[in-house]
């Protein structure tokens, strides 16, 4: 999409006024990298701030403001839905210089850090004594802490140790108004006041701009250890993670495939599985080394069901590299099969999973999509994929159809539109089936609190 540029010359000279000219991109050809994201939508900002610390997000976002001139963060533009798509230009704030590490507190089990940092460049520097940030999602490598926060994004680990929302401390913020803030505390616990925190974290940009943000550390454990298992049917897989969540040995990864899942992989590689199988869960363990043998044992029995076909423990790191391949060989495949396939990362009970399946089973071939899940089975939140090829009138003409009843299906069985994609342009259109319209209207009442000139990020979030 292109858009006619609508800043006036006083507001870029009051831009230029702030930031330094290495902070500043105002020429079209350098915006349109920061114009669009994973989700392959693209509108070009008008031009890109580059502010270093929390006095220039503030002095730019009050700017901003003055002149009703739209903001949009970005962190690394890695998120898969469009949140940080400035879609009515303006300006964008990019958080890349913003990387410091404000302090390191092994002590108190704390880190605090502006929010550009790169996820694992934050999980290197903890490492380094002992701890690790739990949210793990899969481009660790190239998303920012604030981005992390600004989705609630998470990973495998989610299922033992939670999400952003359940390891942040407290954040320093502007608000839309242009007003300073700090949300939370330092310590493990506090309940002063409402919980601002957990409102800014999943907010996607529409509330606040992060400027610092405190996470809670957990130690790192000893050592790990990888089983896999091969189901003859996705019934008996769901049984073994019901079973499996209900004991008392949390496993730090409860990831599952289905069995259209398996067949590409065995189509697309050289990895094999018994011919019967109709679903996979790797199972990963952490703890003390010295009980983490007895775990497995334990893991093993409670896997252990009419439908196991197969259960493989890692002995070595080799091994476990192995069993983890087979999953791992997956997005590529998919990728190379459909590369227009539509990601959706619903959520729904545990125990509702079979269900989901069936029911996104028959509408594969109501629609003639094809529909291939793998995810987070330990939360229930599956990356449904739908394999759909645009060139194909039939498959082009059922696509919107199709992909209205995914979700009606999930919220049928009690469940969620995203696990951790979130909202942004892609679900805007389906929120208000998930969400009551008194509830739509209170969120509408508390973004008019934080950005009474609805400059950050607007046009998202919210239906149309
Ligand atoms: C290959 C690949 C694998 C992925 N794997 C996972 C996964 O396993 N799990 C998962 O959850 N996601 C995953 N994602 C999605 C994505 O990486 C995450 O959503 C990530 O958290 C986005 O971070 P980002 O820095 O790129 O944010 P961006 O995409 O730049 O921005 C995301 C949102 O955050 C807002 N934002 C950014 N910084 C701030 C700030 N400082 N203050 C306020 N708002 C801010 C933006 O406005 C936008 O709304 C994956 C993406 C890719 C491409």
């Amino acid at each position: 999409m292109s858009r006619e540029k609508k800043l006036t010359p006083e507001f870029v000279a009051a831009l230029a006024d702030i930031l330094t000219p290495e902070q500043l991109l105002t020429e079209t050809a350098d915006c349109v990298a920061y114009g669009y994201d994973n989700s392959r939508i693209q509108v070009t900002p008008d031009a890109v701030a580059f502010p270093s610390n929390h006095d220039e997000v503030l002095a730019v976002v009050q700017l901003c403001n003055r002149h009703h001139v739209p903001l949009t963060a970005r962190g690394r533009g890695t998120g898969t839905t469009g949140a940080s798509v400035p879609l009515r230009g303006g300006l964008v704030l990019s958080t890349e210089q913003m990387q410091d590490v404000i302090e390191l507190n092994p002590d108190d089990r704390y880190i605090t850090v502006q929010p550009g940092l790169t996820n694992q460049a934050m999980q290197n520097i903890v490492a380094a004594h002992g701890y690790f940030w739990p949210p793990d999602p899969s481009s660790a490598a190239y998303c920012s802490i604030g981005g992390n926060l600004a989705y609630n994004s998470a990973g495998p680990r989610a299922v033992k140790y939670g999400t952003p929302r359940e390891n942040v401390l407290g954040l320093r913020a502007v608000t839309g108004n242009g007003d300073s803030i700090r949300t939370g505390v330092f310590t493990t616990k506090g309940v002063v006041g409402f919980d601002l925190t957990r409102l800014l974290i999943g907010s996607e940009g529409t509330l606040a701009i992060i400027t610092e943000a405190t996470l809670k550390l957990s130690p790192l454990a000893e050592d790990k250890r990888i089983l896999q298992a091969i189901y003859s049917d996705i019934e008996s897989a769901t049984r073994a993670v019901a079973d499996i969540m209900k004991q008392p040995i949390i496993p730090c990864a409860l990831e599952f495939i289905d069995g259209r899942a398996i067949d590409l992989i065995r189509q697309s590689s050289d990895i094999s599985f018994p011919d019967a199988a109709g679903a996979m869960l790797m199972i990963e363990l952490d703890g003390a080394q010295q009980h983490l043998d007895a775990d497995v044992e334990k893991i093993a029995e409670v896997a252990n069901n009419s439908g196991l076909l197969s259960l493989t423990a890692a002995k070595t790191t080799e091994e476990a590299t192995a069993l983890w391949n087979a999953r791992k060989a997956l997005s590529p495949a998919l990728r190379n099969v459909a590369p227009n396939k539509i990601n959706e990362d619903i959520v729904v009970p545990v125990s509702s999973i079979p269900a989901l399946i069936h029911g996104l089973e028959q509408l594969a071939e109501k629609y003639t999509i094809p529909i291939i899940n793998f995810g987070h089975a330990g939360n229930g939140n599956i990356h449904v994929n739908l394999l759909y090829d645009p060139n194909n009138p039939v498959q082009a003409e059922n696509i919107d159809t199709c992909l209205e009843q995914v979700f009606d299906l999930t919220l049928k069985l009690k469940g969620s539109l995203s696990g951790e994609h979130g909202v942004g342009i892609s679900k805007q259109p389906f929120i208000d089936r998930e969400l009551d319209p008194t509830s739509l209207q209170l969120m509408q009442k508390i973004k008019n609190d934080f950005d009474p000139n609805n400059i950050l990020n607007p046009d998202k979030l919210f239906p149309g």
